[in-house]
């Protein structure tokens, strides 16, 4: 689908997507032996289950508590029916110490994360052996991280990319990574569909959400059959949501009510730098205790004021890797840049 087509869909009267989106779950259903609905308890998910409950009213429903939920995303759950709950087996705070925080994004803490892995590997060598194939090497996957390109390697696409806004992360005094999510979210439900037999996720995701997720309905459309996924209303909008809402007088979570545009986990930095919601301040006024849960026990405050102060950060490695950045397919070129800076 082009971004056109999807713009096209997204402009159409809320009545004749509703009609779309239930073909797109009985075209889903039927072609699965046990799907499920991912429920979080949020708005989107509230009009998808209504939608597929339509069709199908025992279908059953997954919540995942990662114990980072509003009190009034559970308190509003407890009441929905035939809901499982589930639980991962790690907890925020021992993620973030194990892996890492997730920080901005999924993509530049993935980004940041696989780059440090090679910056450590590359100071290591510098201290050490000082291997000058092996300090080439790892310099020519950092420079490629940062600048992106083809690996003259694997003559693989190196992605993703951090952007150079993001570039002080690589030095922040915590660790990042993009792993919460797999381990919190995504492993707690492997490990159900294993011992359920589940074969499909209906899931209230909307292009409209962010670039990842406008990137994968473009290339899969509401039914994502590979992976098993069906989000029949991924070409809605917010505005289609709060509609469905009121003109099906649904009952959802008083979290809306209260100023929260956004709910999931409240201790989340993604989607933070990007979206202009305030969304700790806004929780410093909802949920005042919370908030100071978040900024001192989850450790919170460190990460916030470091993303947001980014630009003034001093990088030291910068100077090297801007030299390298238009060479990454040059091994010579690459060599003779670092030499200027490394002494090896
Ligand atoms: S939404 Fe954020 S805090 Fe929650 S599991 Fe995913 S990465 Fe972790």
């Amino acid at each position: 689908m082009t971004k056109n087509e999807l713009i096209q869909l997204q402009k159409l009267p809320l009545e004749i997507k509703i009609v779309k989106s239930k073909k797109r779950i009985e075209e889903f259903y039927e072609n699965k032996e046990n799907p499920i609905i991912s429920f979080s308890g949020g708005k989107d998910s509230t009009v998808l289950l209504d939608l597929v409950r339509n069709i199908y009213p025992d279908l059953k429903g997954i919540f995942v508590n990662t114990g980072l939920e509003f009190p009034e995303i559970i308190n509003f759950i407890k009441n929905i029916k035939n809901i499982d709950i589930i639980y991962p087996k790690m907890k925020f705070k021992e993620v973030c110490n194990k892996y890492g925080y997730p920080v901005i994004s999924k993509q530049i803490s993935m980004g940041i994360n696989r780059c440090k892995i090679n910056i450590n590997k590359l100071y290591d060598e510098l201290n050490n052996n000082k291997n000058e194939e092996k300090i080439i090497k790892y310099l020519i996957q950092i420079g490629l991280r940062i600048n992106g390109g083809i690996c003259p390697v694997s003559l693989k696409k190196q992605n993703p990319t951090i952007s150079k806004k993001y570039y002080s992360l690589l030095f922040a005094p915590f660790k990042i990574s993009e792993r919460c999510c797999d381990i919190m979210k995504k492993n707690p439900l492997k490990q159900y569909a294993k011992e359920n037999n589940i074969d499909g996720y209906y899931l209230g995701t909307m292009a409209e959400d962010s670039y990842l997720r406008e990137k994968e309905y473009l290339k899969y459309g509401c039914n994502a059959w590979i992976k098993n996924l069906s989000t029949p209303i991924g070409f809605w909008t917010e505005k289609d949501i709060w509609d469905y809402i009121k003109k099906n007088n649904l009952n959802y979570s008083k979290i809306y009510d209260m100023g929260q545009i956004r709910t999931g986990c409240f201790v989340c930095h993604f989607g933070y730098l990007q979206s202009k919601d305030n969304r700790y301040k806004k929780i410093k006024t909802t949920h005042p205790k919370l908030y100071d849960f978040i900024l001192n026990y989850f450790g919170m405050k460190e990460i916030i004021d470091f993303c947001d102060n980014l630009e003034t950060i001093d990088n030291p490695f910068l100077k090297i890797l801007n030299n390298v950045k238009n060479n990454t397919n040059n091994f010579e070129i690459i060599n003779k840049e670092i030499k200027k800076y490394v002494n090896i």
